[in-house]
């Protein structure tokens, strides 16, 4: 169990660089929550941790993680004051505990967790998928505990503790999924939580969640595996030729495609019915497509794709098609992500002055 005190490289940490702290929201005179215990410090964890520390939101911030190596960089960039092995160590006295390890961990790390939690506490998570949330960590809550499920709906394609980077939340949607029975005040305060981050805050039904989810996140995931899946199995001749001209649309597929594994098949298999629904919509309407470029229906592509392209009007219209950088055009964001490379001073390069003329680099 590693216990080291990592306050001063935490203010560091997080501490804007020149120009930084302009984009970002003020820091609180008051913490919203004494002890904030985050259980899993990679790229939303670790991006929560530095939000947390830059705006003052958490008195102080203990975290968990599976391994050693995870634990170590975590008190080595000061994202959090204490870490722990154990769950149930990391959140004693803790006022707000956020899930941020892979939806397939939750049952056992609430499982754990529970008896050590305090009267009053809340606990919220970030998972990708709600139904499973109350299903998996609602059951080793104790009486007096209130469970506040979120889900900030954004992301990059990377992971682990040096991706994260204050301002991944920054002007995106955290929809919270409270059941009927949680006092409205503790979901107020998880709100407040993610509204601190720099995020406007939902509040919808569970179920509700996990169809809008499957279409705008889960499904298109699933197509890009497939896709890609679908190119790697043709003869070797063509495959070559499939990442010399992967710039005709094929490459935005495989930066989807390159979503971690673990994270990605926790969400498939815990929203099942959802993504299975949609992806049986999807096929009807392939194959009506699939019969209008076979019968030569111009009309009926055109139309098609005059509608689409007016979605992607609305996405811009929305602030949700750029990247990371408010109010900048570019590259769309994803939930996806894979143990790649870290993505460099993503927080440097999102609010750097000269950045934003140039405009953000294309992942
Ligand atoms: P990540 O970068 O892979 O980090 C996962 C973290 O969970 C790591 O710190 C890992 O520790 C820890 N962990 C794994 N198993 C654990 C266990 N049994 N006990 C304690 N800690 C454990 O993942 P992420 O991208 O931050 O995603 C985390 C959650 O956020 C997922 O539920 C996902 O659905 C949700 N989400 C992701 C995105 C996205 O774009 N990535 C967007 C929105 C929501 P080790 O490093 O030691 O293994």
């Amino acid at each position: 169990m590693a216990k080291t005190s990592a306050r001063s490289k935490a203010a560091k940490a997080a501490k804007p660089k020149s120009g930084h702290a302009k984009s970002g929201h003020a820091k609180s005179a008051s913490p919203l929550f004494g002890r904030l215990a985050l259980i899993g410090l990679g790229l939303i964890g670790s991006s929560l941790a530095r939000a947390a520390r830059l705006r003052g939101l958490a008195g102080e911030i203990t975290g968990c993680a599976r391994s050693a190596a995870t634990r170590k960089t975590a008190l080595r960039l000061g994202l959090v004051d204490r870490m722990y092995q154990d769950p149930a160590e990391a959140v004693k006295g803790a006022d707000l505990v956020v899930l941020c390890s892979p939806l397939g961990t939750y049952a056992d790390i609430a499982a754990r967790m529970g008896p050590a939690l305090k009267k009053g506490a809340i606990v919220s998570d970030v998972g990708s998928a709600k139904q499973c949330v109350i299903r998996d960590v609602g059951p080793h809550l104790p009486d007096g505990v209130h469970l506040v499920p979120g889900h900030p709906v954004a992301g990059t394609e990377h992971s682990g503790p040096e991706a994260g980077f204050a301002e991944l939340f920054q002007g995106r949607w955290c929809i919270l999924t409270p059941t009927a029975e949680v006092p409205a005040a503790a979901t107020k305060r998880v709100a407040a939580l993610w509204r601190g981050c720099g995020m406007q805050v939902a509040v919808m039904d569970p179920q509700h969640h996990d169809v809008v989810l499957a279409i705008t996140s889960h499904v298109p995931h699933v197509i890009a595996y497939t896709i890609v899946g679908t190119a790697t199995r043709l003869g070797n001749e063509v495959r070559g030729e499939v990442f010399k001209y992967s710039a005709g649309g094929f490459r935005d597929f495989t930066r989807i495609a390159a979503s971690d594994p673990v994270m990605w098949r926790d969400i498939l298999l815990n929203n099942r019915e959802p993504v299975l629904e949609m992806l049986q919509r999807f096929s009807e309407d392939m194959a009506q497509l699939q019969r209008a470029i076979r019968w030569g229906e111009g009309e009926f592509l055109h139309d098609l794709f005059e509608r689409t392209r007016a979605i992607r009007r609305g996405v811009i219209a929305a602030g949700q098609a750029g990247s990371f950088i408010p109010n900048a055009p570019a590259a769309a964001p994803s939930e996806s992500r894979g143990r790649s490379k870290p993505r460099r001073p993503a927080r440097s390069r999102a609010l750097s002055p000269a950045r934003r003329r140039r405009g953000p680099a294309a992942k």
